[in-house]
């Protein structure tokens, strides 16, 4: 067993932190302040290759799942709201298209995504439809030529910020549950699209967005992937962006957790410093270690899935196990900086309420323990190995 990040990636994350620092460290709070993330930092995302995807002989190529991670944790270390605001163009958006898009929608969209000039999110959610996926009720009605969509997406990350969508909509109400679902490229400026910004306290400064399609308007080429199999495809990118949501959420942990210890060393209470104290290393150790096992399952997810692996378990325990620790160690960082803490713009604020945000984005933890016990269910004998 080898544990050790590869040596071309540490490379890789010298030159992220270089342009972290030069990109993204100077401007942050400000876009904090504004709750808006300029479209300018997605093109520079893209000239330097920071967008998932990468030039080949082959056309454009994913990104290992582990260089993904790297890059998801770092940004979710400085600002869990950007990072999810990437991820969810990257690893919803351009996953999807990358997944199901004919060749005619990858190359129409898919390069310039690359570059970050045309961005994309992904609605699913609905008011009667969040962990139940299934009981999607926006309507896709056959018409000659195309599709005429009917229905609300209530939670869309990046919904005010993109160009297009990938839609989730019951194209075939009388099949069977798994045959009811086709997934549409929606073009966000078409007519019958409009778009309320949702005031929210969590991944700012990314934006939640309820979409709602009134006889929008959808040509036969933009259906993602095959008529009735919507539910599966959009199962199938949920697993795997779950890999990039749970490492921005091992960042949010781990970003809360270097900014308390290094308030930790500088505050001085009843003559010694807070870190000092043994209460206080206690819980120290405990969180480093939740994370760090956290960390270990997530990079074994990686492992499998860029190894062709099945590591839908995996996938979902590292999504539960980085939620908690970042819950936990949010929590925690937040109460180190006493009354500090609760000041909006003060920066510990953001984690505790980013660390909740993603117990519920992709499926809650109650979504994550059910796959969990349906992978063990499915498990051959014995469970453990030999
Ligand atoms: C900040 C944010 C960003 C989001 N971005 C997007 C996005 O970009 N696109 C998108 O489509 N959606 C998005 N969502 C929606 C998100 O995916 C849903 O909120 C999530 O799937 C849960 O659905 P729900 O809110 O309808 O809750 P519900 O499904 O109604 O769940 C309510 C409670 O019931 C529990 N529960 C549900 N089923 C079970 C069960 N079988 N067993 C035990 N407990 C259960 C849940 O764990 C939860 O505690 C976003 C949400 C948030 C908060």
């Amino acid at each position: 067993m080898d544990f050790s990040i590869p040596a071309e990636m540490n490379e890789e994350g010298k030159r992220l932190q270089s342009f972290l620092a030069g990109h993204l460290l100077p401007s942050v709070g400000l876009w904090h302040a504004q709750g808006v993330i300029p479209r300018s930092f997605f093109l520079e995302l893209g000239r330097d290759g920071w967008l998932g995807f990468q030039s080949s002989q082959q056309g454009l190529v994913e990104r290992s799942s582990l260089w993904q991670a790297l890059l998801f944790r770092s940004l979710g270390k400085i600002s869990p709201g950007v990072a999810v605001a990437v991820a969810v163009h990257v690893s919803l958006g351009m996953k999807g298209l990358f997944l199901y898009g004919s060749d005619a929608q990858k190359e129409k969209l898919l390069p310039s995504a690359v570059r970050g000039e045309t961005l994309l999110c992904l609605g699913n959610t609905e008011p009667t439809a969040g962990s139940d996926v299934a009981q999607i009720a926006a309507r896709a009605e056959k018409i000659r030529g195309g599709w005429i969509l009917n229905g609300i997406k209530s939670y869309v990350t990046n919904g005010t910020l993109s160009d297009w969508a990938l839609v989730t909509a019951v194209s075939d109400p009388a099949a069977e549950r798994n045959r009811r679902l086709s997934m549409f490229l929606v073009d966000l400026t078409s007519d019958g699209v409009s778009r309320r910004r949702l005031n929210k306290q969590v991944w700012i400064p990314s934006d939640l967005t309820r979409l709602q399609l009134k006889d929008v308007h959808v040509p036969d080429e933009n259906l993602l992937g095959k008529r009735g199999r919507g539910l599966s495809q959009v199962l199938d990118i949920f697993t795997q962006s779950r890999l990039s949501i749970s490492a921005l959420t091992l960042g949010t942990a781990q970003g809360a957790f270097e900014l308390a210890m290094d308030h930790g060393r500088k505050r001085k209470v009843f003559g010694q410093s807070l870190a000092d104290l043994q209460a206080k290393s206690f819980e120290m150790a405990e969180l480093f270690t939740r994370m760090e096992a956290a960390a270990l399952v997530l990079w074994k997810a990686c492992w499998k899935k860029d190894g062709g692996m099945e590591y839908r378990m995996e996938t979902s325990m590292a999504k539960y196990l980085c939620t908690e620790a970042a819950r936990q160690t949010g929590s925690w960082a937040a109460d180190l900086f006493g009354a500090a803490s609760v000041i909006l713009d003060h920066p510990i604020h953001k984690y505790p309420m980013d660390a909740w945000a993603s117990s519920l984005g992709e499926g809650t933890q109650d979504v994550q323990k059910l796959i969990i016990f349906r992978e063990i269910m499915a498990k051959k004998k014995p469970l453990f190995g030999g």
